[in-house]
């Protein structure tokens, strides 16, 4: 141990002559969030956004437990994604100030600031304009009536914000307002400081693939809220489907019974209730602001005018043949087939966004068998089911997991105009080997589902 201890000091003492020479600049300002300051802020404001911002304070002192602060260009549907939070924020006067130098500490400046003047010092170290402009927005502020503001400051890959208490301007009239324009007074303002942490649903979708498209803006139908649907909606809405402007909708007109939860999404308190609707409503207690439509009818009495993609999540083969045919003709529309085959053995998608593409009915060869089988040899053949349960194939839910994997991690390639291979084909079960290998299937021209 005293080994150990005599190591750690003699690494920082090399640490610390570096930072003192001017080396590490860039450990500094990797690891600034941490020197900066633990106040909670969540940021709901997507890249781009040019709406004002406004800003929430939620509990007696924001850098108590249970405290927060939020900014937002949208308060309502904030509330919606913190209602978890007591529903009595005071509001706060935000601005934004836009800056090209990275935060770190510097020397010669208190660290960490604690007060106006503090933040301001450090500012002018590090870009004069931004430090100009935070003064001239809290003079304005102040001016203007507010008690608090709240600075947040958008830098190259990160941002950072503080808070600052300022004296109420109406109260001791003229000579507390020029006492407060006096910039000495000012700069002995005390602050909070806060590290955001982003909330708005394009980086939530977008942070597990930098830089990737979401399912965000898009108009998505899932046909089929079964064992395969319920995990896959799940899916879907953590890769952004129902957010940004888009929407999933969820078709089925089948009710959730007891012999379904045990390979099923949905669980005992959606027994006996459409399997769409408990979805839906599971759904939007996890991602409140997402536009999650249930649709407790036939698949084949929507329509899918307008529709992005159409999701078929049903497992069941005639269906998916009925629906082929009413999404061909002259206005196509994408399409996604993902079952299970055999008793779990493997799982199996098929994508259909062009013309040329096979539907589930064009890998049907004559005689109903596959062209292109899901294993070499036969499929195993098992059923269960005994007194006045009838007949079905049994699987454990690890395999619709398994194909809603599969369904979700081909709509996101399709999302990302990265479609190919179309059919894909996951082997389950030990023993088997795969009967073609993914590829894209062409349309077979005289499929009685897609010819047009
Ligand atoms: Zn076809």
């Amino acid at each position: 141990m005293p080994g150990q201890t005599l190591a750690c000091l003699a690494r920082a003492e090399e640490v610390l002559g570096k930072i003192l020479s001017g080396e590490m600049i860039d450990d500094l300002r990797e690891e600034f969030p941490a020197y900066w300051g633990s106040c909670l802020c969540f940021l709901d404001v997507p890249d781009g956004a040019s709406k004002r911002l406004s800003g929430l304070v939620f509990g007696k002192d924001p850098s108590r437990v249970g405290g927060l602060v939020t900014v937002t260009v949208d308060a309502e549907q904030t509330l919606l994604k913190l209602n978890k939070f007591p529903r009595s924020p005071r509001g706060i006067r935000v601005f934004r100030v836009w800056t090209t130098a990275s935060p770190r500490p510097l020397q010669g400046c208190a660290w960490p600031p604690a007060t106006l003047g503090a933040v301001l010092r450090w500012q002018h170290a590090l870009d004069k304009r931004c430090e100009r402009k935070i003064e001239k927005s809290v003079r304005d502020s102040f001016v203007a009536g507010y008690e608090r503001v709240f600075c947040l400051v958008t830098a190259p890959r990160s941002s950072y914000g503080f808070s600052a208490a300022l004296p109420n301007c109406r109260l001791g009239g003229r000579t507390a307002r020029r006492r407060f324009l006096d910039r000495r007074v000012m700069l002995k303002s005390r602050i909070q400081r806060f590290t955001p942490w982003r909330v708005d649903d394009a980086y939530v979708a977008q942070r597990s693939n930098p830089g990737g498209a979401t399912l965000g803006g898009i108009r998505i139908v899932l046909v089929g809220c079964g064992t395969i649907g319920g995990y896959l909606a799940d899916l879907l809405t953590k890769s952004g489907a129902g957010g940004q402007g888009g929407e999933l909708s969820l078709v089925d007109n089948d009710v959730l019974l007891p012999q379904n939860i045990g390979r099923h999404r949905l669980g005992f308190n959606n027994v006996l209730r459409n399997k769409a609707e408990g979805l839906a409503e599971e759904l939007l207690r996890g991602y409140p602001t997402a536009k999650i439509i249930a649709c407790p009818v036939d698949a084949m009495e929507m329509s899918f005018r307008g529709i992005d993609l159409v999701v078929d999540a049903t497992g069941e083969e005639g269906l998916s043949h009925l629906l082929a045919r009413k999404l061909s003709g002259r206005h196509q529309i994408p399409s996604l087939t993902v079952w299970i085959e055999g008793p779990g053995t493997a799982v199996r998608g098929l994508l259909r966004d062009a013309g040329n593409d096979a539907c589930p009915r064009c890998l049907r060869g004559e005689g109903g068998g596959s062209i292109y089988p899901v294993v070499l040899g036969e499929l195993p053949h098992r059923f269960a089911g005994e007194g006045c349960e009838s007949l079905y194939v049994p699987f454990a839910a690890t395999t619709s997991v398994h194909a809603a994997c599969l369904g979700a991690e081909m709509a996101l390639a399709w999302a990302n105009r990265k479609s190919t291979p179309k059919l894909r084909t996951r082997i389950l079960e030990p023993g088997f080997t795969k009967g073609a290998e993914d590829f894209d299937p062409p349309r077979a021209s005289d499929c009685s589902a897609c010819a047009t």
